[in-house]
Order: C-alpha cells, then sequence, then structure tokens
C-alpha cells in the first residue's frame, strides 16, 4: 500500500513542527482507511477523465488495475520544502514519490472530503497518463511561448498559464471520481481554482 513519510528542510520550529505531524498522521490514516477499498475494485474497470472539448483535448480512460498498482507503489512525503508560487508540491514519475506540503494536506482536510481530493489529485499526477497529459502541455506551453516571442525556458510564467491548468484539471476531474468509486464522501468546501473542466482552454 502507499506509505507516508514526513520530511523538515527548514529549522525547527515547534508549530511548524506540530502541524507537520497533524498533516502526516492525517494522511496516513486516510491511506489506511482506504487502502483495502483501493484494492477492492474492480481491476477490469476504468476510471474515466471526460474532456470539456474532446476535439482538441482527449477524454482519458486509466484502468483500475494500473491505479491499484500505483497505490501499492507510492511514496507520499509530506514536507516543508518551499516551492514556487502556484504550487503545494511535487511529483517524480519515475519513482512515484509525492511531495505535498504539509499546510497544502491540512489545508484540504479543513474541510470535508478535501483530503481524499488532495491525496487521489496527487495519485492521478503519478498516473502514466498524468504524465502524458503534463507532457503535452508542456510542450503546448513551449510552443505558445515561441509564438508569442516569449521566452520562459525555465518555465516561470507555466503555472499561470490555461496549460497548468489543464493538468491541474485533469487531476482534480480525476480524483473526483476515483472518489466517487471509492464511496468517499464528495469535497465540499469554497470552490478553488483550477476546477474539473478538463480539456477546456480558455479557462
Ligand atoms: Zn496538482
Amino acid at each position: 500500500m502507499a506509505s507516508v513519510r514526513s520530511e523538515t528542510t527548514l529549522p525547527f520550529d515547534a508549530q511548524r513542527d506540530q502541524e507537520l505531524k497533524t498533516a502526516a498522521t492525517a494522511l496516513q490514516d486516510f491511506v489506511t482507511k482506504i487502502s483495502p477499498t483501493v484494492q477492492g475494485l474492480d481491476r477490469k474497470a476504468f476510471v474515466t477523465i471526460r474532456s470539456a472539448n474532446p476535439r482538441h483535448i482527449p477524454d482519458v480512460r486509466i484502468r483500475i488495475k494500473d491505479i491499484q498498482a500505483l497505490w501499492s507503489r507510492i511514496a507520499f512525503i509530506v514536507t516543508d520544502r518551499q516551492y514556487p508560487p502556484g504550487y503545494g508540491g511535487s511529483f517524480d514519475y519515475g519513482s512515484t514519490t509525492s511531495h505535498i506540503r504539509y499546510d497544502t494536506v491540512n489545508g484540504w482536510n479543513a474541510h470535508p472530503g478535501g483530503l481524499g481530493l488532495i491525496a487521489l489529485h496527487e495519485l492521478l499526477h503519478s498516473t502514466k497518463e498524468g504524465a502524458k497529459v503534463w507532457k503535452k502541455q508542456w510542450k503546448d506551453y513551449r510552443a505558445d511561448c515561441r509564438k508569442r516571442g516569449a521566452r520562459d525556458d525555465e518555465g516561470k510564467h507555466y503555472w499561470t498559464s490555461p496549460f497548468f491548468s489543464e493538468v491541474e484539471e485533469f487531476c482534480y476531474h480525476g480524483s473526483r471520481e476515483l472518489n466517487g468509486l471509492l464511496g468517499l464522501p464528495p469535497y465540499s468546501g469554497p470552490a478553488f481554482a483550477h476546477g474539473y473542466e478538463y480539456g477546456n482552454l480558455d479557462e
């Protein structure tokens, strides 16, 4: 099953340390609770992430058995690392490691269904289909930069672009679908940036 650990990169601070522990415990409890349900899903089924504009961006179907395989090896690392604006963590496809900031975990967990939504969102980033969406959007972003004559080799402005939003929407959308398949309560909380309209490049 998925593993959860925490790391600190900043000098000790009692308050932050407490919040980091709270986040790691909540995430570990969630993982422990839903693992049997994940492994109990029909392995021949799919989770479908529908595009709002399938002529430009395809619907994506992910095999449940791939989700189960990924779930069994993904490593969540709750961290105090600092990220550029727009990012609450990072993921590495190769090692299926998902770093997630403690305040991202606690922020989502303040709302019913929020913890599941963000944990499964991270999982979606780490799927091979998630990697493909990310690669395509990054490539399209670079092409768009060239077209506009803008230079952004380091992707400094990528996170404010609709291309970045597409990747996030893909993951939220898939996360919501998975949430439903697992019988988890739907997220209810404030509306958030990057909704579910995967495939709508205008937003
Ligand atoms: Zn994301």
